[in-house]
């Protein structure tokens, strides 16, 4: 679905918001957490941890995270929870982020 403005009801409704906390030296490095999160909040970082591994940080728009806990489930070495922070209003750069993430010329969801 295509938004073009604001949902005139969009004052009655808001987005959940989460705080991602990772405990690097349990990650992997398998990119599970990255590679599934919906919002794109995550990308691999350069650091290295203990086991010498690549664990994931947050990228720039890391207020994206909606605290699905997807993240949470996937992990395998339970490193990664969030915490579930105040609801955000509802904004025109939502609805557009939205109707960008989920177009077609978006290719992280276009299959070869
Ligand atoms: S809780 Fe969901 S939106 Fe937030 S970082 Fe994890 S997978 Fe992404
Ligand atoms: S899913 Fe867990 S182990 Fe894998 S990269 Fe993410 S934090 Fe590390």
């Amino acid at each position: 679905m295509r938004f073009w403005r604001l949902p005139l009801d969009s004052e009655s409704h808001s987005i959940p918001h989460g705080m991602v906390h990772i405990i690097e030296n349990r990650c992997k490095g398998c990119g599970f957490c990255i590679e599934f999160c919906p919002n794109g909040c995550l990308k691999q970082s350069k650091r290295f941890n203990a086991k010498g591994y690549h664990p994931p940080e947050l990228v720039l728009q890391a207020d994206d995270c909606v605290d699905c806990g997807l993240c949470t489930l996937i992990c395998p070495e339970f490193a990664i929870f969030t915490e579930l922070k105040a609801p955000k209003k509802i904004t025109e750069e939502d609805i557009r982020k939205v109707t960008t993430r989920y177009s077609r010329k978006d290719t992280r969801f276009i299959k070869p």
